[in-house]
């Protein structure tokens, strides 16, 4: 089918606004890490700085003058962190000698992440389950890996499956699962500007994908945890 300049564009624009996601992989370019992080906050520093000139602010005032530096130095050292491998937090296991077989969850992880259509916050939170096959994983692992998923430009659906994958990979077996319940700023705060509405996403993998597993999974969820 052809496509003209504006058929692309429209493609482009209803993308963004459904939010759908093209891959369970982040879409990054190979020469990704070419350039070293001081660079790369330089030159986001340098366009940040053109996109307040153009939007016609003045940045000698006092209040705007670090602002560009500001944002680079939070795209590159915290929003975007979770892009560089080097930052995957190392995800080691070790053996369950308790025995444990049963299904484990860690539930209410804080999401803080970035829509890629938009770049405007995602803030939810993540639940995560998996049945140890003899090994575990510490605990905070699990927040950790999600922290590292949810610090990309992301889609929702993305960052569900990336946080399973890993997972899988760190423990050797299929039995993971993830939900996560999240609102999107770009939906709550621009476009059809739905304060209340939130996304669900989830992944069952394994186990999970049986229907007794999945129901246990879910009802741990809805336990209410409040310790005030
Ligand atoms: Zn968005």
């Amino acid at each position: 089918m052809f496509e003209g300049k504006n058929g692309m564009r429209n493609k482009i624009n209803e993308i963004g606004d459904d939010h759908i996601g093209t891959s369970a992989k982040t879409p990054l370019r190979d020469d990704a890490f070419e350039i070293s992080d001081q660079e790369k906050i330089d030159r986001i520093q340098e366009s940040v700085k053109e996109i307040l000139e153009t939007l016609g602010m003045d940045l000698e005032d006092d209040s705007l003058k670090g602002t560009p530096r500001r944002v680079a130095k939070a795209y590159v050292n915290e929003l975007f962190v979770g892009l560089h491998p080097d930052k995957k937090p190392k995800l080691s296991t070790f053996d369950n000698n308790y025995k444990y077989g049963e299904m484990l969850v860690e539930k209410n992880i804080t999401i803080y992440s970035t829509c890629e259509h938009h770049l405007l916050p995602i803030v939810g939170r993540a639940h995560v389950a998996y049945i140890s096959n003899g090994n575990v994983i510490g605990l905070s692992k699990i927040n950790r890996i999600v922290e590292y998923y949810a610090k990309r430009p992301q889609v929702q659906e993305r960052l569900t499956m990336q946080v399973v994958q890993a997972l899988q990979e760190a423990l050797g077996i299929n039995d993971v699962a993830c939900v996560i319940d999240a609102k999107h700023l770009c939906v709550n705060s621009r476009g059809v500007r739905d304060i209340e509405s939130s996304t669900v996403t989830s992944e069952f993998g394994g186990k999970f994908k049986e229907k007794d597993t999945k129901r246990e999974f879910l009802d741990y969820i809805k336990m209410d945890t409040d310790f005030e």
